[in-house]
């Protein structure tokens, strides 16, 4: 199996308390990691053709004091570099240096667009320190013409929930996209997970995890783990200078802990028994994420009578039925249930492409993210889709946008556009 993406845990301690995470209660040393060992980690992934280094697991990256270097490192040996933070330290002299460190994507995990909401979920965290934070990144990068793709990952919660419009509202002008996902990770019986979790997952079914499919995490001790939230080392595969990283990911504990979970032998991994990353969300919850991905994209405006006809006449064809007169997302949520089902990778392509044909410009690139997301879900590669993607959006700085949200090489696919 190709080994895609390594998470690198630089820095383990956090400077918040957040309700959903473990780290509070995690009983490994808190430490930062030695540059050597993360040069050495580096050099592995150049050596393995990994695409991607994520700087983050459990822990805030940006309080480690080499942080900036350490993108710099990764970019320098040409790999994408990707860091997740809570927002808290993102300041003016740390902004302008991850940008000019040339950071791939930048990820803010943020809940709320006011103060008692952000300061319920994020114990320790400011709305207004991130909000300022986040809009002088969204400046700098503006200004400054920096390709940096920005992020908003969001959790759906009970507490969350009804305040989404006012976030999207707040939030969206400052980055390129929001992620919405819901409650996840260890710990999904205890009483924050009971009280704020939308989905049913209860009655859901438990599915494995989709943490070894393409992605290894590397621990600040220096351990090859399976799992990025692996507050305790319990998933370890290898270590680094015993082993490289595409050995481990191949090897045969990564495969044990493949083969329990294909079998939905939780029971035998305790962490991943409490773990909600194993709990298929009931439909209910799928539904509500997707209807809020709807809404931020706005696929549902601005649709003239004409498109919304043509659109029932190609879901004809493919012998998808729509709502006679539906002004909603209902017509493209009927498609996305489609290949739920039906699921073969050209068939998916086959109704991208559709799907991108029909749309409005405007409308595309948020189409074509759920594509991907869909695309994904079946094991379809992005590199495939993207290819086909790029066969009917003709503007460059779409193109360029999709791919770096998807993590998507135009080069190698073959695509030369004008904004790279
Ligand atoms: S979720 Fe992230 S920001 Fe919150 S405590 Fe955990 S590591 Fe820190
Ligand atoms: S199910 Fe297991 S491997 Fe997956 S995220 Fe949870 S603890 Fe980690």
């Amino acid at each position: 199996m190709k080994l895609e993406a390594v998470a690198i845990e630089t820095n383990n301690a956090c400077n918040l308390h957040c309700e959903m995470c473990g780290n509070s209660g995690m009983r490994r040393k808190r430490q930062f990691m030695e540059m050597e060992l993360f040069r050495t980690i580096v050099d592995d992934a150049v050596r393995c053709g990994v695409g991607n280094i994520h700087l983050h697991t459990i822990g805030e990256p940006l309080l480690h004091p080499h942080c900036c270097e350490m993108v710099r490192y990764v970019r320098s040996r040409g790999i994408r570099c990707w860091l997740a933070t809570n927002g808290m330290l993102l300041e003016d002299r740390t902004s302008r240096a991850l940008l000019e460190s040339d950071l791939s994507a930048l990820r803010v995990s943020v809940e709320g667009s006011e103060q008692a909401v952000t300061g319920k979920v994020r114990r320790g965290a400011s709305f207004e320190t991130i909000f300022s934070n986040l809009h002088r990144f969204s400046e700098l990068r503006r200004t400054g013409n920096y390709r940096t793709h920005v992020g908003i990952n969001t959790i759906v919660m009970k507490e969350t929930l009804p305040d989404m419009d006012k976030f999207v509202g707040t939030w969206g002008p400052l980055c390129n996209g929001i992620e919405f996902s819901l409650l996840s990770g260890q710990g999904h019986d205890n009483e924050f997970y009971r009280e704020q979790q939308i989905a049913d997952c209860v009655s859901g079914q438990r599915r494995p995890c989709d943490m070894f499919l393409h992605k290894l995490a590397v621990t600040v001790e220096g351990c090859i783990t399976a799992c990025c939230i692996d507050f305790e080392n319990d998933f370890i595969v290898g270590h680094i200078g015993d082993v490289s990283l595409s050995a481990a990911f191949n090897g045969r504990a990564m495969n044990r802990l493949r083969h329990l979970h294909n079998q939905r032998r939780f029971t035998e991994l305790p962490c991943c028994d409490k773990c909600a990353a194993t709990w298929r969300p009931s439909m209910a919850g799928d539904e509500l994420l997707e209807g809020l991905r709807f809404r931020y994209y706005g696929l549902h405006k601005g649709k003239t009578p004409a498109q919304l006809e043509s659109l029932r006449r190609r879901g004809e064809e493919l012998g998808v039925r729509f709502e006679a007169g539906s002004a909603t997302a209902t017509e493209l949520h009927e498609l996305f249930q489609l290949l739920r089902i039906l699921g073969e990778p050209e068939t998916v392509l086959r109704l991208i492409a559709l799907m991108l044909k029909i749309l409005p410009m405007d409308e595309r690139l948020g189409c074509a993210a759920l594509c991907v997301h869909q695309g994904d879900a079946f094991r379809t590669t992005r590199e495939a889709i993207f290819r086909r993607m790029a066969t009917v959006i003709n503007d460059p700085v779409t193109l360029l946008d999709i791919a770096f949200r998807f993590d998507v090489d135009v080069n190698a696919v073959g695509i030369k556009t004008e904004a790279q």
